[in-house]
This record gives structure tokens, sequence and C-alpha cells, in this order.
């Protein structure tokens, strides 16, 4: 399947919650899921949310958390299967590895307001890990590693304005920022209180298991 082309914030109308897909308007009354929480099209405001089938229900919650993470099905699917050859639980497994994602990790230490912006900016070129440039937004980070905003585009205008934000910025207790290098290392595997608590990942190991 490829990419949605629904507009961003259409995708969160369609699952009924906010997705985060904008940046900074997400927190702001602009949202649209503040303005118009309805699903869109010329129905929307009048057809309310319809009571749906379970597998209706399953479906919505595998392409809400797909788009939460801005992945294409493949990739969704393919670490789906990763996770569940792990042993342990299969859907924190899951939740782990998609929040282990370089291009995740990049928007959860702030240096990107959405994940969409995180995977160019990886794309880009503008990271390294443990000091060799990576440019694979999939790439998924371990224990250890370090990851940090290259030398060169710490220069960039766009790095020198993340510098100021990363003053502020509230970090998940797997990650330690050293804000004054730009730079940060994996403790460990986010814990189950890192994962987010508002995907109901028993409904997409259902979803995938028919
Ligand atoms: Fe979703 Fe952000 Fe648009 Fe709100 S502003 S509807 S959270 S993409």
């Amino acid at each position: 399947m490829g990419r949605n082309l629904d507009s961003k914030c259409s995708q969160c109308r369609r699952v009924g919650e906010k997705l985060f897909l904008k940046g900074e308007r997400c927190n702001t009354p602009k949202c649209a899921m503040v303005k118009r929480n309805y699903p869109p099209g010329f129905h929307g405001p009048t057809r309310g949310r319809r009571k749906i089938s379970d597998y209706g229900t399953q479906l919505m919650e595998k392409q809400k958390a797909k788009k939460y993470y801005n992945m294409m099905e493949k990739q969704f699917r393919l670490t789906f299967e990763k996770a569940s050859n792990k042993s342990g639980d299969a859907g924190k497994n899951f939740l782990r590895l998609l929040e282990m994602r370089l291009d995740n990790v990049v928007f959860r230490l702030g240096m990107a307001s959405s994940r969409n912006q995180a995977r160019q900016l990886v794309n880009h070129g503008h990271f390294a890990l443990n000091g060799t440039k990576t440019d694979i937004p999939s790439c998924i980070v371990k224990p250890g590693q370090e990851i940090s905003v290259r030398a060169s585009s710490k220069k960039n205008p766009y790095f020198k304005q993340v510098a100021e934000n990363l003053k502020k910025a509230e970090l998940p207790a797997w990650l330690n920022l050293q804000k004054s290098e730009m730079s940060a290392k994996v403790l460990h595997e986010p814990a189950d209180t890192d994962l987010p608590s508002h995907l109901n990942v028993q409904m997409i190991i259902e979803y995938y298991s028919k």
C-alpha cells in the first residue's frame, strides 16, 4: 500500500485521535481535532462516528499506530513480524522496536517537531551513530549507542534554534541527552512505562493474526 494521500489533519480526523503529524500546530487551538472533531468528507459533521465491526476496530488501531509512527504498511508489518519472532510480549516488543527507530529517537529528543520532520533530517545526513554518519531513519538504536548531530550540521541555523529549544526538552528516561553537545546516549531499551499507552497493540496483534 502506498503512502496515505489524505492531508495530515484528515488522517487524525479519520481515526478520531490526535496523531501529532504537524509539529507545533498540533498543540495549538488551530489543531483540526479541536476545531472539527468529526470524520472528513461531506457527510462528516452529520454522520458522526459510526459503530464499527471488530475487524474495523482492529484495522483502525493498526492504521492509527502506523500513522503515528509515520510508516508505510510494508515496513510496519515487517517490524511487527520481527517483534513477534522475539521472545517475550509481542505487543511490547513491537512498540519497543518502533520507539527505537532512529527517526523516532530524533523526535523524542526534541530535535524535530514531528516524526516526518525527524525522518527528513535523518535522510539528509544530519545525524551520526557512535560518530558514524547514519542516514537510515528505520535504523534501530541499541543500548550504549550515542546519537549526535554531526559537527557540520550544528552550524546550520535550524540546529542552532534546536539547541535553544533543547534547554526545555523533556525526555524519556531511556535516553540521556547532553544538551550542550547535542548528543544523547541510549541508556537501555524503553521500559514498559516509556511505551505509548494510547495505542491498543492487542488489536494490532489480532489484526495481523487473521
Ligand atoms: Fe492531527 Fe496535528 Fe492536524 Fe491536530 S494539527 S489534526 S494533531 S496533524
